[in-house]
């Protein structure tokens, strides 16, 4: 399909293009699934002129947003925790009674038909708000027939909507139940059998791993990511977000596409991401649900040039959040992050976080034409507002 997007204000999210990088009036052609041409209306090349004409009557067109950040293939859920938690019961109650663990059990129970079902109920919330890739995580099965099932759904999500998926094998999220007290035992099983049966499977396109007392240490950690370096997978991490575990540079020395959370990252791991060119991802839904109060040092790492990204991290436990655009009204009111630091974090920069920063993520001539046109009059509006989604429409590879 070839036309041209007219009447538009664009906000192209390129990399020094000013905030936003705005063109009033914009027009952008589009082919066969790709954007051929972007920039004002007045000086739309003669050859574009004949291609069918869309008027958006002035609407708002930015990139399509990415969601960089999620762990949303699981069954059963924690609401009966949150509840709980609420009524005053103990924390220590909880998590006798199974915490995190009942996740895992009911997804181990779950069938592909089932986690599917469960992932596309999130997803649809996802798409609702012009999200057009997602990235999700492994790891609430810590077995290999459950991280491959998990990971299943994840890469055939576009079986049944119209979605760009990346997987990412988290199954170093904690240590199997069948593993307690054991980590490197677990994780040993993780290098030697899953990782690698996984990876032959082609169901992994990034290694992930939570770094964090009670999970894995950095030696259990940079086993891991030399382990997927030797198999050419790129790395992510968990990090430093309720402690200082110097994650932060962890990543960096894998150079890691993304360091995650980061609520206790200091200035030598703030110098070591900028150094490595590592995106610091913000989940700040995890941090409001969890009532956490120390925030990510977001000024450092404006200072030291490390791009931000913001995701949902929707999860089982202290994310339960499927609105991207809410985690982007966070990240400004509880981040300090501004607007377009924000929408940049869920275009262009969120998609340096999955590796996809060549063809998604700005709207630019070569990249895919993954767009989302909103009824908005400015993009600072789409931080701003709380609860309230003004997607008029989104496209993906071309088509609405
Ligand atoms: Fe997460």
């Amino acid at each position: 399909m070839t036309y041209v997007l007219t009447r538009a204000r664009l906000a192209t999210m390129t990399a020094g293009g000013g905030a936003y990088g705005l063109i009033e009036d914009g027009a952008v052609a589009v082919d066969a699934g790709w954007i051929d041409w972007v920039g004002p209306r007045a000086a739309l090349p003669a050859a574009y002129q004949r291609w069918p004409e869309w008027r958006v009557d002035d609407r708002l067109v930015t990139p399509a947003l990415v969601d960089c950040h999620t762990h949303l293939v699981f069954a059963g859920e924690r609401v009966r925790d949150f509840e709980q938690r609420l009524e005053g019961v103990r924390e220590e109650d909880i998590a006798a009674a199974g915490g995190v663990g009942t996740v895992v059990a009911a997804t181990r129970a779950a069938s592909q038909h089932t986690l599917l079902d469960a992932a596309l109920r999130r997803l649809d919330r996802l798409i609702a708000e012009g999200v057009g890739t997602v990235e999700v995580k492994s790891g609430y099965g810590l077995d290999l027939d459950t991280e491959r099932r998990m990971l299943l759904v994840a890469r055939h999500l576009p079986e049944h909507r119209a979605i760009r998926e990346r997987t990412t094998f988290l199954g170093a999220r904690a240590v199997a139940d069948e593993y307690a007290g054991d980590a490197d035992g677990y994780l040993d099983f993780v290098v030697r059998e899953v990782l690698p049966a996984l990876a032959d499977d082609g169901l992994v396109d990034a290694v992930d791993a939570c770094l964090q007392p009670g999970a894995f240490d950095a030696g259990q950690v940079a086993r891991l990511f030399a382990a997927a370096q030797t198999l050419g997978l790129p790395v992510k991490l968990h990090a430093d977000q309720l402690t200082n575990g110097q994650g932060g540079a962890l990543a960096a020395r894998f150079q890691a596409l993304s360091a995650d959370h980061l609520e206790h990252l200091d200035d030598a791991g703030v110098a070591a991401m900028a150094a490595a060119g590592t995106v610091a991802v913000l989940l700040p839904g995890a941090f409001y649900s969890s009532g956490a109060t120390r925030r990510p040092p977001v000024a450092r790492l404006r200072a030291a040039g490390v791009a931000m990204a913001v995701a949902t991290d929707c999860n089982a436990s202290s994310s339960p959040l499927t609105s991207l655009l809410l985690a982007m009204n966070m990240a400004c009111t509880l981040f300090r992050l501004t607007p377009a630091e924000a929408l940049a974090g869920t275009t262009r920069i969120a998609a340096d976080a999955l590796g996809l920063g060549g063809e998604l993520g700005t709207l630019e001539d070569g990249k895919r034409a993954d767009l989302a046109i909103w009824d908005v009059d400015h993009p600072a509006e789409l931080a701003y507002r709380i609860g309230f989604n003004p997607l008029h429409e989104r496209i993906l590879g071309g088509l609405a």
